[in-house]
Protein backbone atom coordinates (compact mmCIF):
# COMPACT_ATOMS: atom_id res chain seq x y z
CA UNK A 1 0.00 0.00 0.00
CA UNK A 2 1.54 3.60 -1.05
CA UNK A 3 -0.26 6.58 0.66
CA UNK A 4 1.56 8.88 -1.92
CA UNK A 5 0.63 12.92 0.16
CA UNK A 6 2.96 11.80 3.62
CA UNK A 7 6.13 10.83 3.78
CA UNK A 8 8.35 7.81 3.39
CA UNK A 9 10.72 6.65 6.23
CA UNK A 10 13.58 5.36 4.21
CA UNK A 11 16.05 2.94 5.29
CA UNK A 12 19.89 3.71 6.25
CA UNK A 13 22.49 1.97 4.57
CA UNK A 14 26.33 2.99 3.96
CA UNK A 15 25.62 6.31 6.05
CA UNK A 16 22.61 7.55 4.23
CA UNK A 17 18.47 7.53 3.57
CA UNK A 18 17.84 5.06 1.15
CA UNK A 19 14.70 4.24 -0.85
CA UNK A 20 15.44 0.37 -1.30
CA UNK A 21 13.67 -1.62 -4.29
CA UNK A 22 11.00 -2.76 -2.27
CA UNK A 23 7.21 -2.49 -3.61
CA UNK A 24 5.42 -2.96 0.21
CA UNK A 25 4.70 -0.24 2.17
CA UNK A 26 2.97 0.29 5.93
CA UNK A 27 1.48 2.94 7.37
CA UNK A 28 2.66 5.26 10.36
CA UNK A 29 0.10 6.01 12.48
CA UNK A 30 -0.32 8.65 15.03
CA UNK A 31 -2.15 6.58 17.86
CA UNK A 32 -3.36 9.99 19.39
CA UNK A 33 -5.37 10.90 16.18
CA UNK A 34 -5.75 7.80 14.17
CA UNK A 35 -3.84 9.47 11.25
CA UNK A 36 -1.31 8.21 9.20
CA UNK A 37 1.16 10.00 9.23
CA UNK A 38 3.54 8.17 6.91
CA UNK A 39 4.69 5.17 5.05
CA UNK A 40 7.77 2.76 5.46
CA UNK A 41 8.91 0.76 3.42
CA UNK A 42 9.15 -3.38 3.77
CA UNK A 43 12.32 -4.40 2.66
CA UNK A 44 12.82 -7.32 0.23
CA UNK A 45 15.29 -9.97 0.93
CA UNK A 46 17.30 -8.41 -1.84
CA UNK A 47 17.00 -5.39 0.48
CA UNK A 48 18.32 -6.79 2.97
CA UNK A 49 21.39 -8.21 0.67
CA UNK A 50 22.64 -4.60 0.15
CA UNK A 51 22.66 -3.91 3.17
CA UNK A 52 24.35 -6.68 4.54
CA UNK A 53 27.09 -6.57 2.44
CA UNK A 54 27.40 -2.73 2.81
CA UNK A 55 27.95 -3.37 6.89
CA UNK A 56 30.49 -6.57 6.22
CA UNK A 57 32.52 -4.22 3.89
CA UNK A 58 32.51 -1.33 6.36
CA UNK A 59 33.28 -3.97 9.57
CA UNK A 60 36.44 -5.13 7.89
CA UNK A 61 37.78 -1.79 8.57
CA UNK A 62 35.91 -0.74 11.90
CA UNK A 63 37.68 -3.77 14.01
CA UNK A 64 40.43 -2.63 13.38
CA UNK A 65 40.06 0.72 14.00
CA UNK A 66 42.19 1.46 17.55
CA UNK A 67 40.04 1.61 20.32
CA UNK A 68 40.55 4.67 21.99
CA UNK A 69 39.39 5.70 18.17
CA UNK A 70 36.43 3.63 18.80
CA UNK A 71 35.51 4.98 21.98
CA UNK A 72 35.93 8.71 21.10
CA UNK A 73 33.10 7.61 18.59
CA UNK A 74 30.78 6.32 21.23
CA UNK A 75 31.71 9.80 23.51
CA UNK A 76 30.91 11.95 20.54
CA UNK A 77 28.04 9.66 20.06
CA UNK A 78 26.50 10.37 23.50
CA UNK A 79 26.73 14.18 23.03
CA UNK A 80 24.85 14.08 19.86
CA UNK A 81 22.25 11.91 21.92
CA UNK A 82 21.63 14.54 24.96
CA UNK A 83 21.41 17.15 22.45
CA UNK A 84 18.66 15.55 20.14
CA UNK A 85 17.13 13.70 22.83
CA UNK A 86 14.41 16.54 22.62
CA UNK A 87 13.51 15.72 19.07
CA UNK A 88 13.99 11.89 19.39
CA UNK A 89 11.23 11.74 22.58
CA UNK A 90 8.29 14.28 20.20
CA UNK A 91 9.14 11.61 17.27
CA UNK A 92 8.55 8.57 19.81
CA UNK A 93 5.72 10.03 20.97
CA UNK A 94 4.46 10.90 17.55
CA UNK A 95 4.69 7.11 16.20
CA UNK A 96 4.09 5.25 19.75
CA UNK A 97 1.51 7.53 21.60
CA UNK A 98 2.94 7.55 24.91
CA UNK A 99 3.76 10.64 26.84
CA UNK A 100 6.98 12.79 26.19
CA UNK A 101 7.80 12.66 30.21
CA UNK A 102 8.23 8.44 29.53
CA UNK A 103 9.92 8.96 25.92
CA UNK A 104 12.54 11.28 27.40
CA UNK A 105 12.75 8.82 29.97
CA UNK A 106 13.72 5.90 27.49
CA UNK A 107 16.23 7.86 25.79
CA UNK A 108 17.91 8.41 29.14
CA UNK A 109 17.92 4.94 29.81
CA UNK A 110 19.17 4.21 26.76
CA UNK A 111 21.87 6.71 26.53
CA UNK A 112 22.96 5.27 29.90
CA UNK A 113 24.12 2.32 27.35
CA UNK A 114 26.66 4.41 25.84
CA UNK A 115 27.77 5.98 28.46
CA UNK A 116 28.66 2.12 29.35
CA UNK A 117 30.10 1.56 26.11
CA UNK A 118 32.72 4.08 26.38
CA UNK A 119 34.94 2.45 28.85
CA UNK A 120 35.21 -0.10 25.96
CA UNK A 121 38.89 -0.18 26.18
CA UNK A 122 38.36 -1.49 29.49
CA UNK A 123 35.91 -3.79 28.97
CA UNK A 124 37.57 -5.71 26.52
CA UNK A 125 40.66 -6.21 28.56
CA UNK A 126 41.86 -9.90 28.50
CA UNK A 127 44.19 -11.91 31.08
CA UNK A 128 47.74 -12.78 30.58
CA UNK A 129 49.12 -15.11 32.25
CA UNK A 130 53.06 -14.85 32.31
CA UNK A 131 55.11 -18.08 32.56
CA UNK A 132 52.38 -20.80 32.06
CA UNK A 133 55.48 -23.22 31.23
CA UNK A 134 59.18 -23.05 31.49
CA UNK A 135 59.27 -19.66 28.91
CA UNK A 136 55.93 -20.18 27.95
CA UNK A 137 53.20 -17.05 28.21
CA UNK A 138 49.18 -17.28 27.61
CA UNK A 139 46.68 -14.50 27.42
CA UNK A 140 43.22 -14.48 26.35
CA UNK A 141 41.23 -11.49 23.52
CA UNK A 142 38.25 -10.62 23.02
CA UNK A 143 37.23 -10.39 18.68
CA UNK A 144 34.15 -8.77 17.41
CA UNK A 145 32.30 -11.30 15.54
CA UNK A 146 31.29 -9.46 12.07
CA UNK A 147 27.82 -8.26 11.23
CA UNK A 148 25.38 -8.14 13.90
CA UNK A 149 22.06 -7.57 13.68
CA UNK A 150 19.03 -6.12 16.15
CA UNK A 151 15.18 -7.07 15.79
CA UNK A 152 13.33 -4.49 17.87
CA UNK A 153 10.14 -4.19 19.06
CA UNK A 154 7.44 -1.02 19.02
CA UNK A 155 7.26 -0.44 22.20
CA UNK A 156 11.02 1.03 23.08
CA UNK A 157 11.93 2.31 19.22
CA UNK A 158 14.82 4.10 20.90
CA UNK A 159 16.00 2.34 24.51
CA UNK A 160 15.77 -1.21 23.25
CA UNK A 161 18.02 -0.54 20.16
CA UNK A 162 20.20 1.46 22.51
CA UNK A 163 20.47 -1.47 24.75
CA UNK A 164 22.12 -3.29 21.65
CA UNK A 165 24.00 -1.49 19.49
CA UNK A 166 26.40 0.93 21.20
CA UNK A 167 28.44 -2.28 22.53
CA UNK A 168 27.88 -4.09 19.28
CA UNK A 169 29.60 -1.82 17.35
CA UNK A 170 32.22 -0.90 20.38
CA UNK A 171 33.44 -4.25 20.37
CA UNK A 172 34.70 -3.57 16.73
CA UNK A 173 31.30 -4.99 14.50
CA UNK A 174 28.92 -3.53 12.26
CA UNK A 175 24.92 -3.68 13.39
CA UNK A 176 21.80 -3.45 10.94
CA UNK A 177 19.20 -2.56 13.13
CA UNK A 178 15.46 -3.68 11.81
CA UNK A 179 13.07 -1.70 14.16
CA UNK A 180 9.19 -2.08 14.54
CA UNK A 181 7.56 -0.97 11.51
CA UNK A 182 4.86 0.91 13.48
CA UNK A 183 7.57 3.15 15.12
CA UNK A 184 10.09 2.97 12.50
CA UNK A 185 11.51 7.14 12.62
CA UNK A 186 13.45 6.66 16.03
CA UNK A 187 16.08 4.46 14.46
CA UNK A 188 16.54 6.52 11.61
CA UNK A 189 17.14 9.63 14.06
CA UNK A 190 19.43 7.25 16.14
CA UNK A 191 21.29 6.49 12.21
CA UNK A 192 21.96 10.49 11.67
CA UNK A 193 23.16 10.71 15.29
CA UNK A 194 25.69 8.07 14.62
CA UNK A 195 26.35 9.86 11.18
CA UNK A 196 27.16 13.09 13.23
CA UNK A 197 29.26 11.57 15.81
CA UNK A 198 31.70 10.57 12.92
CA UNK A 199 31.14 6.75 12.93
CA UNK A 200 32.10 5.51 9.13
CA UNK A 201 29.94 4.81 7.09
CA UNK A 202 27.74 1.38 7.02
CA UNK A 203 28.99 0.42 10.82
CA UNK A 204 25.25 1.42 11.59
CA UNK A 205 22.50 0.54 9.17
CA UNK A 206 18.57 0.57 10.07
CA UNK A 207 16.53 -1.99 7.55
CA UNK A 208 12.76 -1.14 7.75
CA UNK A 209 10.75 -4.08 7.39
CA UNK A 210 8.82 -7.01 8.65
CA UNK A 211 8.59 -10.85 8.59
CA UNK A 212 10.27 -10.81 5.09
CA UNK A 213 13.24 -8.66 6.40
CA UNK A 214 13.47 -10.58 9.39
CA UNK A 215 13.57 -13.81 8.51
CA UNK A 216 16.01 -12.69 5.25
CA UNK A 217 18.41 -11.71 8.57
CA UNK A 218 18.48 -14.60 10.52
CA UNK A 219 19.62 -16.69 7.72
CA UNK A 220 22.21 -14.66 5.85
CA UNK A 221 25.56 -16.12 5.37
CA UNK A 222 27.36 -12.60 6.63
CA UNK A 223 25.18 -12.16 9.95
CA UNK A 224 27.11 -13.57 12.78
CA UNK A 225 24.72 -13.01 15.63
CA UNK A 226 21.35 -11.70 16.83
CA UNK A 227 19.55 -9.96 19.14
CA UNK A 228 15.79 -9.94 18.99
CA UNK A 229 13.42 -8.19 21.53
CA UNK A 230 10.05 -8.88 21.26
CA UNK A 231 6.98 -10.89 22.14
CA UNK A 232 7.27 -14.73 22.76
CA UNK A 233 6.38 -16.64 19.54
CA UNK A 234 8.36 -14.37 17.51
CA UNK A 235 11.61 -14.91 19.76
CA UNK A 236 11.05 -18.30 19.81
CA UNK A 237 11.04 -18.21 15.82
CA UNK A 238 13.90 -16.18 15.85
CA UNK A 239 15.77 -18.11 18.04
CA UNK A 240 14.62 -21.31 16.09
CA UNK A 241 15.44 -20.14 12.97
CA UNK A 242 18.84 -18.35 13.37
CA UNK A 243 20.34 -20.61 15.37
CA UNK A 244 19.79 -23.30 12.74
CA UNK A 245 21.43 -21.27 10.68
CA UNK A 246 24.46 -21.44 12.63
CA UNK A 247 24.25 -17.68 14.41
CA UNK A 248 24.58 -16.96 17.86
CA UNK A 249 21.50 -15.90 19.11
CA UNK A 250 19.48 -13.47 22.47
CA UNK A 251 16.22 -13.70 22.21
CA UNK A 252 13.74 -11.61 24.47
CA UNK A 253 10.11 -12.74 24.41
CA UNK A 254 6.67 -11.33 26.50
CA UNK A 255 6.27 -11.10 30.14
CA UNK A 256 3.88 -11.58 32.92
CA UNK A 257 5.16 -9.71 35.45
CA UNK A 258 4.11 -9.95 39.59
CA UNK A 259 4.08 -7.47 42.06
CA UNK A 260 3.43 -9.73 45.61
CA UNK A 261 2.70 -7.00 48.59
CA UNK A 262 2.91 -8.57 51.80
CA UNK A 263 0.92 -7.54 54.83
CA UNK A 264 3.65 -5.68 56.50
CA UNK A 265 4.32 -3.26 53.51
CA UNK A 266 3.41 0.23 53.02
CA UNK A 267 0.20 0.11 51.26
CA UNK A 268 0.32 3.67 49.90
CA UNK A 269 3.37 2.83 48.84
CA UNK A 270 2.41 -0.50 46.99
CA UNK A 271 -0.48 1.27 45.69
CA UNK A 272 1.46 4.02 44.29
CA UNK A 273 4.13 1.56 42.48
CA UNK A 274 1.37 -0.72 41.30
CA UNK A 275 -0.66 2.06 39.30
CA UNK A 276 2.46 3.53 38.15
CA UNK A 277 4.13 0.04 36.76
CA UNK A 278 0.52 -1.13 35.95
CA UNK A 279 -0.40 2.00 33.85
CA UNK A 280 2.68 3.36 32.97
CA UNK A 281 3.33 3.53 29.03
CA UNK A 282 -0.48 2.28 29.15
CA UNK A 283 1.01 -0.76 30.32
CA UNK A 284 3.00 -1.66 26.95
CA UNK A 285 6.47 -2.18 28.86
CA UNK A 286 7.98 -5.69 29.20
CA UNK A 287 8.32 -4.78 32.24
CA UNK A 288 4.83 -3.20 33.27
CA UNK A 289 3.24 -4.92 36.43
CA UNK A 290 0.32 -7.05 35.17
CA UNK A 291 -0.66 -8.92 38.35
CA UNK A 292 -0.65 -7.81 41.40
CA UNK A 293 -0.86 -10.38 44.50
CA UNK A 294 -1.89 -9.54 47.47
CA UNK A 295 -1.41 -11.64 50.61
CA UNK A 296 -4.21 -11.77 53.02
CA UNK A 297 -5.64 -9.73 54.71
CA UNK A 298 -4.54 -6.61 52.89
CA UNK A 299 -6.55 -7.46 49.84
CA UNK A 300 -9.50 -5.14 49.83
CA UNK A 301 -7.68 -2.61 51.45
CA UNK A 302 -4.89 -2.73 48.82
CA UNK A 303 -7.58 -2.85 45.63
CA UNK A 304 -9.46 0.37 47.08
CA UNK A 305 -6.27 2.41 47.45
CA UNK A 306 -5.28 1.33 43.60
CA UNK A 307 -8.47 1.49 42.23
CA UNK A 308 -9.06 5.43 43.47
CA UNK A 309 -5.34 6.03 42.38
CA UNK A 310 -6.12 4.13 38.76
CA UNK A 311 -9.66 6.10 38.71
CA UNK A 312 -7.83 9.49 38.46
CA UNK A 313 -5.60 9.28 36.03
CA UNK A 314 -5.64 11.54 32.97
CA UNK A 315 -5.74 9.67 29.77
CA UNK A 316 -4.81 11.70 26.82
CA UNK A 317 -2.38 12.66 23.97
CA UNK A 318 1.36 12.43 25.09
CA UNK A 319 2.11 15.72 23.81
CA UNK A 320 -0.02 17.32 26.88
CA UNK A 321 1.60 17.93 29.95
CA UNK A 322 -1.52 16.81 31.69
CA UNK A 323 -1.33 13.48 30.27
CA UNK A 324 -0.69 10.44 32.66
CA UNK A 325 -1.28 7.46 30.41
CA UNK A 326 -1.49 8.14 25.87
CA UNK A 327 -3.05 5.62 23.73
CA UNK A 328 -2.15 1.98 22.48
CA UNK A 329 -0.07 1.56 19.94
CA UNK A 330 -2.87 0.60 16.75
CA UNK A 331 -6.43 0.20 16.75
CA UNK A 332 -6.22 -3.78 16.20
CA UNK A 333 -4.10 -3.91 19.60
CA UNK A 334 -6.86 -1.67 21.21
CA UNK A 335 -9.61 -3.39 20.34
CA UNK A 336 -7.66 -7.00 21.03
CA UNK A 337 -7.06 -5.40 24.89
CA UNK A 338 -10.73 -4.94 25.14
CA UNK A 339 -11.41 -8.56 24.27
CA UNK A 340 -9.02 -9.20 27.06
CA UNK A 341 -11.02 -7.15 28.97
CA UNK A 342 -14.26 -8.70 27.89
CA UNK A 343 -13.10 -12.03 28.46
CA UNK A 344 -11.92 -11.07 32.01
CA UNK A 345 -15.65 -10.21 32.87
CA UNK A 346 -16.73 -13.16 31.37
CA UNK A 347 -14.57 -15.90 33.41
CA UNK A 348 -15.83 -14.19 36.50
CA UNK A 349 -13.25 -11.57 37.36
CA UNK A 350 -14.56 -8.64 39.42
CA UNK A 351 -14.01 -5.58 37.02
CA UNK A 352 -13.70 -2.79 39.62
CA UNK A 353 -12.70 -0.25 37.14
CA UNK A 354 -13.47 -0.20 33.32
CA UNK A 355 -11.70 1.48 30.86
CA UNK A 356 -13.38 0.31 27.86
CA UNK A 357 -15.63 3.56 25.98
CA UNK A 358 -12.85 5.97 26.90
CA UNK A 359 -13.69 9.44 25.60
CA UNK A 360 -10.42 12.12 25.10
CA UNK A 361 -11.61 15.47 24.22
CA UNK A 362 -10.94 16.79 20.52
CA UNK A 363 -9.14 13.66 19.54
CA UNK A 364 -12.44 10.90 18.88
CA UNK A 365 -10.07 8.71 16.35
CA UNK A 366 -7.35 7.94 18.78
CA UNK A 367 -6.22 4.48 20.10
CA UNK A 368 -7.97 4.87 23.71
CA UNK A 369 -8.73 2.63 26.52
CA UNK A 370 -8.32 3.78 30.47
CA UNK A 371 -6.90 1.84 33.05
CA UNK A 372 -8.80 -1.31 33.51
CA UNK A 373 -8.51 -2.84 37.35
CA UNK A 374 -9.70 -6.31 37.94
CA UNK A 375 -10.29 -8.15 41.50
CA UNK A 376 -10.22 -11.66 42.75
CA UNK A 377 -8.45 -12.85 39.23
CA UNK A 378 -7.51 -16.71 39.31
CA UNK A 379 -4.95 -18.40 37.40
CA UNK A 380 -7.07 -20.41 34.91
CA UNK A 381 -8.49 -17.04 33.44
CA UNK A 382 -7.54 -16.00 30.08
CA UNK A 383 -6.60 -12.27 31.68
CA UNK A 384 -4.01 -14.26 33.98
CA UNK A 385 -2.55 -16.50 31.23
CA UNK A 386 -1.84 -14.45 28.83
CA UNK A 387 -0.18 -11.25 28.21
CA UNK A 388 -2.03 -8.71 27.23
CA UNK A 389 0.19 -5.71 26.63
CA UNK A 390 -2.46 -3.05 27.79
CA UNK A 391 -3.42 -0.75 30.64
CA UNK A 392 -5.15 -3.89 32.82
CA UNK A 393 -4.27 -4.80 36.25
CA UNK A 394 -5.53 -8.53 37.73
CA UNK A 395 -5.21 -8.57 41.59
CA UNK A 396 -4.86 -12.12 42.63
CA UNK A 397 -5.33 -12.65 46.81
CA UNK A 398 -3.27 -15.45 48.01
CA UNK A 399 -3.21 -16.93 51.70
CA UNK A 400 0.41 -16.83 52.66
CA UNK A 401 3.86 -15.93 51.11
CA UNK A 402 4.50 -19.32 50.05
CA UNK A 403 1.15 -19.43 47.73
CA UNK A 404 2.62 -16.41 46.04
CA UNK A 405 5.74 -17.26 45.87
CA UNK A 406 4.47 -20.45 43.82
CA UNK A 407 2.19 -18.46 41.72
CA UNK A 408 5.44 -16.62 40.48
CA UNK A 409 7.26 -19.91 39.96
CA UNK A 410 4.50 -21.76 38.18
CA UNK A 411 4.19 -19.13 36.02
CA UNK A 412 5.76 -19.57 31.98
CA UNK A 413 7.37 -16.03 31.81
CA UNK A 414 10.12 -15.00 34.17
CA UNK A 415 11.18 -11.32 33.65
CA UNK A 416 10.49 -9.07 36.21
CA UNK A 417 9.52 -9.52 39.74
CA UNK A 418 8.69 -6.89 42.63
CA UNK A 419 8.25 -7.88 46.01
CA UNK A 420 6.68 -5.38 48.77
CA UNK A 421 7.26 -5.50 52.58
CA UNK A 422 9.26 -4.07 55.43
CA UNK A 423 10.66 -7.42 56.50
CA UNK A 424 14.36 -7.66 55.56
CA UNK A 425 14.42 -11.36 56.21
CA UNK A 426 11.47 -12.28 53.79
CA UNK A 427 12.78 -9.80 50.93
CA UNK A 428 16.10 -11.92 51.72
CA UNK A 429 14.52 -15.22 51.31
CA UNK A 430 11.92 -13.72 48.20
CA UNK A 431 15.23 -12.74 46.43
CA UNK A 432 16.86 -16.55 46.84
CA UNK A 433 13.87 -18.47 46.34
CA UNK A 434 11.75 -16.81 43.62
CA UNK A 435 12.50 -17.88 39.76
CA UNK A 436 13.17 -14.39 37.59
CA UNK A 437 15.72 -12.49 36.06
CA UNK A 438 14.96 -9.23 37.39
CA UNK A 439 13.82 -8.68 41.04
CA UNK A 440 12.64 -5.90 42.57
CA UNK A 441 12.54 -5.13 46.37
CA UNK A 442 10.20 -2.38 46.61
CA UNK A 443 10.69 -1.24 43.47
CA UNK A 444 8.25 -1.95 40.88
CA UNK A 445 10.11 -2.02 37.97
CA UNK A 446 13.42 -3.18 38.16
CA UNK A 447 15.35 -2.77 35.09
CA UNK A 448 19.07 -2.82 35.72
CA UNK A 449 21.58 -0.08 34.72
CA UNK A 450 23.47 -0.59 32.19
CA UNK A 451 26.56 -2.28 33.56
CA UNK A 452 24.59 -4.65 35.03
CA UNK A 453 22.60 -6.95 32.17
CA UNK A 454 19.16 -7.25 31.25
CA UNK A 455 16.68 -10.46 30.84
CA UNK A 456 14.52 -12.57 32.18
CA UNK A 457 14.40 -16.80 32.75
CA UNK A 458 12.12 -18.96 31.91
CA UNK A 459 9.74 -17.94 28.30
CA UNK A 460 11.08 -14.32 28.58
CA UNK A 461 14.60 -15.63 27.08
CA UNK A 462 15.88 -17.93 24.19
CA UNK A 463 19.20 -18.15 24.32
CA UNK A 464 21.50 -17.57 27.85
CA UNK A 465 22.91 -14.01 27.60
CA UNK A 466 21.12 -11.04 28.62
CA UNK A 467 21.74 -7.78 27.26
CA UNK A 468 24.40 -4.53 27.63
CA UNK A 469 26.31 -4.75 30.97
CA UNK A 470 29.45 -8.09 30.80
CA UNK A 471 27.20 -10.27 29.02
CA UNK A 472 26.71 -7.79 26.02
CA UNK A 473 30.26 -7.59 25.79
CA UNK A 474 30.45 -11.38 25.87
CA UNK A 475 27.52 -11.90 23.32
CA UNK A 476 29.34 -9.11 20.84
CA UNK A 477 32.90 -10.96 20.76
CA UNK A 478 34.42 -14.32 20.87
CA UNK A 479 36.77 -15.23 22.51
CA UNK A 480 40.38 -16.44 21.59
CA UNK A 481 43.93 -17.54 23.76
CA UNK A 482 47.41 -17.38 22.81
CA UNK A 483 50.16 -19.49 23.65
CA UNK A 484 53.76 -18.25 23.01
CA UNK A 485 57.26 -19.81 23.39
CA UNK A 486 59.86 -16.99 22.24
CA UNK A 487 63.49 -18.85 21.97
CA UNK A 488 63.66 -21.60 24.44
CA UNK A 489 67.10 -23.76 24.11
CA UNK A 490 65.49 -26.57 25.87
CA UNK A 491 62.12 -26.70 23.60
CA UNK A 492 64.77 -28.35 20.30
CA UNK A 493 63.96 -31.74 18.75
CA UNK A 494 60.89 -33.27 17.74
CA UNK A 495 58.32 -34.09 20.75
CA UNK A 496 55.16 -35.75 19.93
CA UNK A 497 54.04 -35.84 23.71
CA UNK A 498 50.81 -34.23 24.40
CA UNK A 499 52.32 -30.63 25.65
CA UNK A 500 52.44 -30.54 29.48
CA UNK A 501 54.03 -28.24 31.89
CA UNK A 502 57.54 -27.93 32.74
P1 LIG B 1 6.54 -8.46 18.04
O1 LIG B 1 7.05 -9.77 18.46
O2 LIG B 1 5.25 -8.42 17.30
O3 LIG B 1 7.60 -7.74 17.05
C1 LIG B 1 8.97 -7.66 17.40
C2 LIG B 1 9.79 -7.61 16.12
O4 LIG B 1 9.56 -8.81 15.37
C3 LIG B 1 9.41 -6.46 15.20
O5 LIG B 1 10.58 -5.91 14.65
C4 LIG B 1 8.54 -7.12 14.13
O6 LIG B 1 8.65 -6.49 12.87
C5 LIG B 1 9.10 -8.52 14.06
N1 LIG B 1 8.08 -9.51 13.71
C6 LIG B 1 6.75 -9.45 13.98
N2 LIG B 1 6.13 -10.55 13.51
C7 LIG B 1 7.08 -11.33 12.94
C8 LIG B 1 7.06 -12.60 12.29
N3 LIG B 1 5.93 -13.29 12.13
N4 LIG B 1 8.22 -13.10 11.84
C9 LIG B 1 9.38 -12.44 12.00
N5 LIG B 1 9.46 -11.22 12.60
C10 LIG B 1 8.32 -10.67 13.08
O7 LIG B 1 6.50 -7.52 19.33
P2 LIG B 1 5.88 -6.07 19.48
O8 LIG B 1 4.40 -6.16 19.44
O9 LIG B 1 6.57 -5.13 18.57
O10 LIG B 1 6.37 -5.71 20.97
C11 LIG B 1 5.67 -6.11 22.11
C12 LIG B 1 6.23 -7.40 22.68
O11 LIG B 1 7.61 -7.27 22.95
C13 LIG B 1 5.59 -7.79 24.01
O12 LIG B 1 5.37 -9.17 24.00
C14 LIG B 1 6.64 -7.40 25.03
O13 LIG B 1 6.57 -8.12 26.25
C15 LIG B 1 7.87 -7.72 24.29
N6 LIG B 1 9.03 -7.01 24.84
C16 LIG B 1 9.91 -7.72 25.59
C17 LIG B 1 10.99 -7.09 26.16
C18 LIG B 1 11.98 -7.85 26.99
O14 LIG B 1 12.97 -7.27 27.39
N7 LIG B 1 11.77 -9.12 27.28
C19 LIG B 1 11.19 -5.71 25.94
C20 LIG B 1 10.27 -5.02 25.17
C21 LIG B 1 9.19 -5.68 24.61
Amino acid sequence: MTTPSVPTIPHWVDGKRWEGTSTRFAPVTNPATGAVAATVPLASGADVDVAVERARAAYEEWRDVSLNRRARVLFAFREVLEARTPELAHAITAEHGKVVADALGEVARGAEVVEFACGIPLLLAGRHSEQVSTGVDTWSVRQPLGVAVGITPFNFPAMVPLWMHPVAIACGNAFVLKPSERDPSAALLLAEMWAEAGLPEGVFSVVQGDAEAVNALCIHPDVAAVSFVGSTPIARHVYETATRAGKRVQALGGAKNHMIVLPDADLDIAADAAVSAGYGSAGERCMAISVVVAVDPIGDDLVERVRDRSAALAVGDGNDAGSDMGPLITAAHRDLVEHYVAAGVEEGADLVLDGRNRVVAGRADGFWLGPCLFDHVQPRMTIYREEIFGPVLCVVRASSYEEAVRLVNENPYGNGVALFTRDGGAARRFEREIEAGMVGINVPIPVPMAYYSFGGWGQSLFGDTHMHGAEGVHFYTRGKVVTARWSDPATRGPDLGFPTNR
